[in-house]
């Protein structure tokens, strides 16, 4: 009752990028109670983590005052007690430490502009994704600056940039109710996108036809027509069977691609050799049901195809993603109701901070740092010299350049790089050779253990600003308690910041920064933050009273000619196969409780009571011969490292396979993952690994 409260408070979950709108209702200083309300994405609902994911922000552990490494403190490394902080840090006041942080910075920068690098955060809002990208090029002049984007999406990304002309969905999540068939595939969306799979579910109670691809038995395939558990690391051989039969049995869209396409004869010629009968033995799906999923997919009058990190995180993520492109291009499914492209994002904001410009290629709204002409608009509205053209660095390039040298000095916002890499042992050395290292974040995060300098910053709920979800929907995000002790919103810590640096920067309220960003975001026409004090507006929205367009590319593609591209692709093994020291694939990802590395869920009660202990997948039988009984604990090895781990029975796994949360510091997946990346996404395989498992 609102009567129990002394607050009600509207924002967006921090959690997935789905973005459910809450109410969150305040008692003495404290959020005590999370409602799902009525948001585009959401229409109030809520999943678990949205529900009860919200006293991680009242934890005792949260940083309240600035932090400096004492001089005298052991070697940088994970061996910082939360609780016990004061042998390897000491407080400082906020002017101390921004100055010793800006000092540092303009060190650097004396030496070489590209000793500094940045790493900003998709939990952050639009506003602060944007401020910190204009900080590391208008304050260092270059691009080196990047996100998680590149572990989630960046290779999906890559080919809708290519093959489409824009990053972004072609069509909300919301829409699967005006199609008749959908694929999802290389997604959890029940753990994953929990309220997306709640219309996923409705879609198929009404008839709807659900095709499910995946290696691991996911969740949807109770409510799949047709489930494809196919090899790990094969999605270009069976999806290019698919493709061919539809080339073959002539079930394709010849007008739509002949209106709004090119290079379909090159992509039909390529086809020609993946039959399904040559395809079924490596993918491990029958031809027939080949057959039949290309039949039922080209037969909807309506088709989606939705696809999460099992597609993208390969080294052929982008092939996987150029063959959703092909597959949706032939069928005529982008552009009408009912019909599109949907790579589901991970992060809350993390399509709001790849549309902010938080990425080394490209600057806000994807223009190309390349581009001369683009570059001068920004200089002009930033009053600033130019900056680089040249791309720049990844998040994983950027760790090893500091293991080369080139980079000494990194400014790290809300990401946890020494959990969230691959091969994370190759992050934290790097991390610990930083001459100097500024982190801003919520709690002593793993990353933070190495950190020189500590800000403490503020979480979303605490936050004014504005989020972009998954199905481009902006969103106000709105402070229903203020942050903790001298704790302070990550924009204002980055404007002081760079003011200290020597930039011009006068921002009195973050909806200035909205205001600029307006000006160099094409895509933020129509939508001002008057109108968002009131809804929330999908992007491109066409007029002031224009809610926003749920499908798009009816018209025709951003690109030259209005045409979308088939790309063809071929297959690429993956980087690693297993052999005989390491005879098993590991696959990692996040499982319903829990959030990427854990910092938040695992420090709220109930997720915490609810997955308190990290544990791996494996099939039943596979533990039989391991001699190993589920709750026993198992050692995982690969050529990077070795962890050990509580097993549980999952009859959904392969029996070859072996799935890994990586959201537990004592248990750390990425230990074992492989850095391989994709040439153009650069994204690491975290989705295939050869790995040993023993009972130990
Ligand atoms: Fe939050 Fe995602 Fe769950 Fe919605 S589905 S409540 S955004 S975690």
């Amino acid at each position: 009752d609102s009567a129990d409260f002394d607050s009600e408070t509207e924002s967006v979950c921090p959690f997935c990028g789905v973005g459910c709108k809450v109410s969150l209702k305040v008692k003495d200083g404290k959020i005590r109670y999370v409602e799902g309300i009525n948001g585009p994405a959401n229409e109030g609902r809520l999943c678990v983590k949205g529900r009860f994911g919200f006293d991680y922000i009242h934890h005792p552990h949260r940083l309240t005052k600035p932090l400096i490494r004492r001089e005298d403190a052991p070697e940088k490394g994970l061996n910082v007690d939360p609780d016990e902080l004061s042998g390897h840090f000491r407080e400082a006041t906020w002017d101390e430490a921004m100055t010793l942080a800006a000092k540092g910075l303009m060190a650097l920068r004396a030496d070489d502009p590209r000793r500094v690098a940045g790493f900003g955060s998709a939990k952050c809002t639009n506003e602060e994704a944007y401020l910190f990208q204009k900080l590391i090029r208008q304050g260092f002049g270059h691009n080196n600056v990047d996100h998680c984007t590149r572990l989630c999406h960046a290779s999906s990304v890559s080919a809708l940039m290519e093959n489409v002309g824009s990053g972004a969905v072609t069509a909300t999540f919301n829409e699967i109710e005006n199609a008749d068939v959908a694929i999802v595939i290389g997604a959890n969306p029940i753990e994953n996108h929990p309220v997306a799979a709640t219309y996923f579910k409705q879609f198929t109670k009404r008839g709807g036809k659900l095709i499910v691809m995946d290696p691991r038995g996911v969740g949807m395939r109770r409510y799949a027509e047709e489930m494809l558990q196919f090899r790990p690391g094969t999605d270009v051989s069976m999806l290019n069977a698919i493709m061919h039969v539809i080339v073959e049995e002539e079930l394709y869209d010849s007008q739509y691609i002949h209106r709004w396409t090119e290079n379909w004869d090159a992509e039909k010629e390529h086809l020609r050799d993946f039959t399904p009968e040559k395809m079924a033995p490596l993918c491990g799906i029958e031809a027939e049901q080949i057959r039949r999923v290309a039949r039922m997919f080209a037969g909807a009058k309506a088709g989606m195809i939705f696809w999460g990190m099992g597609v993208s995180q390969h080294i052929h993520g982008t092939d996987n993603s150029r063959c959703l492109i092909s597959l949706a291009l032939m069928t005529g499914n982008v552009g009408k109701l009912g019909a599109g492209l949907h790579p589901l994002r991970g992060q809350n904001n993390v399509q709001g901070a790849s549309d902010a410009g938080l990425v080394p290629m490209f600057l806000p709204d994807y223009q190309p740092v390349a581009d001369d002409a683009v570059r001068r608009v920004f200089t002009e509205i930033w009053n600033s010299e130019d900056f680089s053209g040249e791309k720049g660095l990844t998040v994983t390039e950027i760790m090893d350049a500091v293991h080369d040298g080139m980079i000494r000095g990194m400014y790290i916002l809300g990401e946890n790089p020494a959990m969230s890499d691959p091969d994370v042992e190759h992050a934290r050395d790097a991390l610990a050779k930083l001459d100097l290292l500024i982190v801003q974040d919520i709690f002593l995060t793993e990353t933070a253990n190495y950190a020189d300098i500590i800000l403490p910053a503020s979480a979303l709920y605490e936050k004014n600003g504005t989020v972009s979800n998954t199905n481009r929907q902006v969103q106000r995000v709105r402070p229903a308690v203020p942050p903790p002790g001298q704790a302070r919103e990550d924009w204002q810590i980055t404007v002081d910041l760079a003011r200290r640096i020597g930039l011009n920067w006068e921002y009195g309220d973050v909806s200035e920064v909205f205001a600029e960003m307006k000006k160099t975001m094409a895509s933020l026409d129509n939508i001002t933050w008057e109108r968002l004090e009131r809804e929330s507006v999908t992007y491109p929205s066409l007029s002031p009273d224009d809610p926003g367009q749920a499908v798009v590319f009816g018209d025709g593609f951003p690109r030259e000619g209005g045409k979308a591209r088939f790309t063809p692709a071929s297959i690429i093994p993956p980087d690693e196969t297993p052999d005989a020291d390491y005879p098993m694939i590991l696959t990692t990802g996040r499982q319903l409780e829990h959030w990427h590395t854990g910092s938040m869920t695992r420090r709220s009660k109930v997720l915490d009571a609810v997955e308190p202990e990290a544990s791996c997948s494996l099939h039943p039988k596979t533990l039989r011969r391991l001699g190993v009984a589920p709750g026993e604990p198992v050692a995982l090895t690969t050529r990077r490292g070795s962890i050990r781990i509580m097993a549980r029975a999952d009859r959904a796994i392969a029996e070859d396979m072996v799935f890994v949360p990586f959201a537990y510091v004592e248990a750390a997946a990425n230990v074992l993952t492989n850095p391989a990346l994709d040439p153009y996404g650069k994204i690491p395989e975290f989705k295939f690994a050869a790995v040993r498992v023993e009972k130990v």
